[in-house]
């Protein structure tokens, strides 16, 4: 979400120029290696604590579900002890970047995930390490696509990807008349720093939709990521939904409603 950042392309010239000058302000002293992790921190971290064995599961969760393949492409987590260590290094590597909780990057030769061990740690890192393994595999995946995905992917396990602070907060907007769902709009966005909180929610929003509705839906998505992952390139998503596009609109507002008189229930209103 919009406390994290995810950098990919011309960024990341400037970042592996930089590495080297400040390697030493990461944190390196314990390594641990799980599957395709690579984790250094600065502090002791047991090598299957419950949160790492979560993230490890995930790479054959979102490899089943996504119908893609895995890959065994290191993915680098750097994991300071403290909120301060880790804006230190920030401030110091990259002073025009924004303060954000969490950092995704990926270069043209690495993956590489930074946090720090704090309050939101684990939405943080099921977050990040979500935009690896998809990156792993999927190249030039779509702004909107890429956060959806690893939204959905940072509510912890059993959950189905039901984000309620997202859920709550459409509700609140639409019955504000603040927002209505627009996909191509998302789609036009190329930056995260053009993505509201809204925006995050959205495209949490129509994931959550294709992914937890109907089998046909599921279906056009993975279809769409094995075209991108085979070609490199692929017709913005709202044109496979074609002339079904407002149809969508009403199917999607009529998914959250059911969430939300789902929650209402379970929460005894
Ligand atoms: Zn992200």
């Amino acid at each position: 979400m919009w406390r994290r950042l995810s950098i990919v392309g011309p960024l990341l010239v400037c970042c592996g120029c930089a590495l080297p000058a400040h390697q030493d302000l990461l944190p390196d002293d314990q390594r641990l290696i799980r599957e395709q992790l690579v984790i250094h921190s600065d502090f002791a971290l047991a090598r299957h604590h419950r949160l790492l064995d979560e993230l490890v599961a995930r790479r054959q969760e979102i490899a089943n579900q996504l119908q893609l393949p895995i890959s065994d492409e290191r993915i680098y987590i750097y994991l300071f002890a403290t909120r301060e260590d880790y804006r230190n290094y920030f401030t110091d590597r990259f002073p025009f970047y924004p303060d954000r909780r969490a950092f995704f990057i990926e270069s043209d030769t690495r993956l590489t995930v930074f946090a720090h061990w704090g309050e939101h740690v684990a939405e943080d890192l099921r977050h990040e390490v979500a935009h690896g393994y998809l990156h792993a595999v999927v190249p030039n995946l779509p702004l909107w696509l890429d956060e959806g995905l690893a939204e959905y992917y940072e509510v912890k396990r059993g959950q189905r990807g039901f984000h309620a602070a997202h859920l709550q907060e459409l509700d609140r907007q639409r019955r504000q008349r603040q927002w209505e769902p627009d996909l191509e709009r998302l789609e036009s966005l190329t930056s995260v720093s053009e993505m509201s909180l809204t925006d995050y929610a959205e495209a949490w929003a129509w994931i959550h939709w294709l992914l937890e509705t109907t089998p046909v839906r599921r279906a056009l998505l993975c279809d769409y990521l094995a075209r991108l992952r085979t070609t490199g390139a692929a017709d913005p998503l709202s044109r496979s939904l074609g002339s079904q596009g407002a149809v969508s609109t009403r199917a999607l507002l009529g998914h959250l409603q059911l969430l939300v008189d789902r929650m209402g229930v379970e929460h005894g209103q």
